[in-house]
């Protein structure tokens, strides 16, 4: 008797089924899925005790005929694929013809269907490797098929099972990843008897982003469009305010089917990079249409995966698609304000999506506000337009809060270092000296010219109304308060930014611009610093030489155990230049492997952005505050610090009128 035997079917479709049967809600995946390709414009879905008791979906697709019912339960069996060529080819959801074989052969599984059109319904039952004959049966057109007592021969995947809470929770995750891009077909879900999800048909995506996450979450999405080179992407992409601690919010949709996918994961992460911080993630919802030529679906059983042909066009095209879309939104975050307010949050709504209002501005396509509400909106933006049009301020923009100084406290900005308060901090701003006195044409001409390769050039600092028709706007009503945040009149509202933040992310960009286009500018020191490191450290100053020659250091050991510092970046003020060296050192050292160099420099140029920034704490002049904030508006990614942490909170008008009860 020969040692190979070819296994029964019952074991075959079990092994079939271990694959793509894990749980609940991998029977729901596989029949919605079946019943989208059937043409279904509405499923309903009952759930009984997790799944573990019944699993019913039923729909209006175009059904089967009696034959086609005895065939759809046998394993390889489709009618979705007829050769080789078809699978290049897949438009449908399944093509295996495994799902309904493998789920009959571990549950109790019984099939009503009636084709459009036809007179009766038809009837079959399979349970293990028994199968009954097909039954002539009362039903509607369409499909409907029940699962009972999933897994009743195989305990190991019972004692996986959950609670019925938590396979409800799967359930409805698996339902978000097929109804997102499925917007057109209505969904009901019920979990003993109760009524979980409710999905009316909807013209897109957005809404039901809303139905499955809130509202707050949804009407603060950015909308991404491109179609470029055989690969269109539509979807939405959250603020970075909206970060998450978990991965899993990355719904990708490839041709309809929720996938995951590394290259588009790394395109996303990357995209978001220094605009959230580096241990959270993004929120994006990015539906892919590709001609089904170029695109493996074939590589994953449950085919979550996919093999792209070109998988460095779809990490490009991602990557510019969501920057490019970033470079034209604001993504300062509003200020959370009333909590109850006007955004509720859906059934399924994340309670970490709550904290911010950022969906309240910026919304465009939401429609849940009324056409008055705007208007009302709009015309009290032009009044207090109107009025600072006709109120120009003199020196300070906002009227004086303060009674004398003080030190504490609300203080309004000193124009031009004159009068009395903290000295100004010209040099940390702009690399330069300071203005020698308040009069504006002698500081306009001490700063043009000089320090054009500054962090801030100096025309930034233009105080002269007249000179600054073709510069960057300047901002009259700022002021800083508790010597740490700017807090500036916007159209809209008004906007709160945090020096350290805002300079670091100026600094960061500055940097990495100069660095683009060879070293950075480097100062020699007229006595070298020396430093002392371990022989693991002069290592990874040797090793990294060429590095550190980029960022501006002019470095050589001195003796066994130091290094003398020769030059450094004319950026970094003395006293930090071993700071930022030991700071350096601790970086590269942890860096274990060929980490991208681009991501290490990056590093080491916010580790320097940092510490030449201005710090909380550091009374700025008029000048300097101008100076920050003509650049806030200049900046690519100004929002958020190179760590990802905001620069700016906003409010608006409108959150003010809420506040003040005034609506
Ligand atoms: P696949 O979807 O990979 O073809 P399945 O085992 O899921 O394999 O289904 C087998 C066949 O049964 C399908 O190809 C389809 O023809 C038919 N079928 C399954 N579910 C439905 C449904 N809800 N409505 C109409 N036909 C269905
Ligand atoms: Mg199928």
């Amino acid at each position: 008797m020969p040692r190979i035997q070819v296994l029964p079917d019952l074991l075959v479709n079990k092994i079939a089924a271990g694959e793509v049967i894990e749980r609940p809600a991998s029977v729901v995946k596989e029949l919605v899925e079946n019943s989208l390709d059937a043409g279904a414009r509405r499923v309903d879905i009952d759930i009984e005790q997790g799944g573990r008791k019944l699993i019913r979906v039923v729909d209006d697709g175009g059904g089967m005929d009696a034959d086609d019912l005895a065939l759809a339960v046998q394993p390889h069996a489709t009618s979705k694929v007829r050769t080789e060529d078809d699978l290049f080819q897949i438009r449908t959801m399944g093509f295996r013809g495994e799902a309904l074989p493998s789920i009959g052969a571990v549950s109790q599984l019984r099939i009503v269907s009636r084709p459009t059109g036809a007179e009766a319904a038809h009837e079959i039952r399979v349970s293990g490797d028994r199968m009954e004959p097909v039954v002539v049966a009362a039903g509607p057109p369409g499909t409907g098929i029940e699962i009972r007592e999933l897994f009743f021969n195989v305990p190991a995947r019972q004692k996986f099972l959950r609670s019925p809470q938590t396979e409800v929770g799967h359930i409805t995750e698996q339902l978000a990843r097929i109804a997102l891009v499925h917007p057109e077909v209505e969904f009901r879900l019920t979990h003993n008897g109760r009524l979980v999800h409710h999905l009316r048909p909807a013209a897109g995506m957005r809404s039901r982003i809303a139905d499955f996450y809130g509202r707050e979450l949804a009407d603060g999405l950015l909308e991404i469009n491109r179609d470029e080179r055989g690969l269109r992407i539509a979807g939405y992409a959250a603020r970075p305010a909206e970060s998450r601690s978990s991965a899993k919010w990355q719904y990708l949709f490839l041709n309809g089917r929720f996938i995951r996918d590394r290259f588009i994961g790394h395109a996303v992460r990357e995209a978001y990079r220094g605009l959230i911080d580096p241990h959270r993630h993004p929120v994006v919802f990015l539906a892919f249409e590709i001609d089904p030529g170029d695109v493996d679906v074939n590589v994953h059983p449950t085919k979550v995966e996919v093999r792209w042909r070109d998988s460095n066009a779809v990490y490009t095209q991602v990557l510019s698609a969501l920057r490019d879309r970033f470079l034209n939104a604001d993504l300062t975050p509003a200020l959370s304000t009333d909590k109850g307010g006007a955004h509720g949050h859906g059934p399924g709504g994340d309670a970490a999506a709550a904290g911010s209002a950022a969906a309240v501005e910026g919304s465009s396509s939401g429609g849940i506000d009324d056409e008055a509400a705007e208007a009302r909106r709009q015309q009290i933006r032009a009044s207090i337009a109107d009025f600072f049009k006709r109120v120009k301020p003199t020196t300070s923009g906002l009227p004086n809060l303060t009674d004398g100084g003080g030190g504490t406290g609300v203080s309004p900005v000193q124009s031009g270092g004159a009068g009395a308060g903290p000295a100004p901090t010209w040099d940390r701003l702009a690399g330069g000296p300071p203005p020698g006195s308040g009069d504006p044409s002698a500081f306009q001409g001490a700063s043009s010219g000089a320090n054009t390769d500054s962090p801030i050039p100096a025309e930034m600092f233009t105080v002269d109304p007249q000179a600054a028709a073709p510069g960057p706007t300047r901002i009259d009503n700022v002021i800083q308060v508790h010597r740490t945040y700017l807090v500036a009149e916007t159209p809209d509202g008004l906007v709160i930014v945090d020096q350290h933040a805002l300079h670091e992310r100026v600094l960061f960009e500055e940097l990495s611009a100069q660095l683009a286009r060879g070293p950075l500018e480097s100062q020699r020191l007229l006595i070298p610093d020396t430093l002392d490191v371990s022989p693991d450290q002069l290592e990874v100053i040797e090793a990294h030489a060429e590095r550190l020659q980029q960022l501006g250091f002019e470095l050589s050991p001195y003796g066994p155990r130091s290094i003398a510092v020769h030059a450094a970046p004319t950026l970094l003020k003395d006293d930090r230049v071993l700071d930022f060296l030991r700071d350096m050192l601790d970086r590269l050292s942890v860096q274990a492997g060929p980490a991208s160099t681009e991501m290490l420099t990056n590093d080491l140029l916010s580790m320097m952005a940092c510490k030449a920034a201005v710090k909380a704490g550091d009374p700025l002049s008029l000048q300097e505050i101008q100076a920050l904030m003509s650049r806030r508006g200049q900046v690519e990614r100004s929002s958020n610090c190179p760590h990802g942490r905001p620069t700016s909170l906003r409010l608006t008008v409108r959150d003010l009128e809420r506040q003040f009860k005034r609506t």
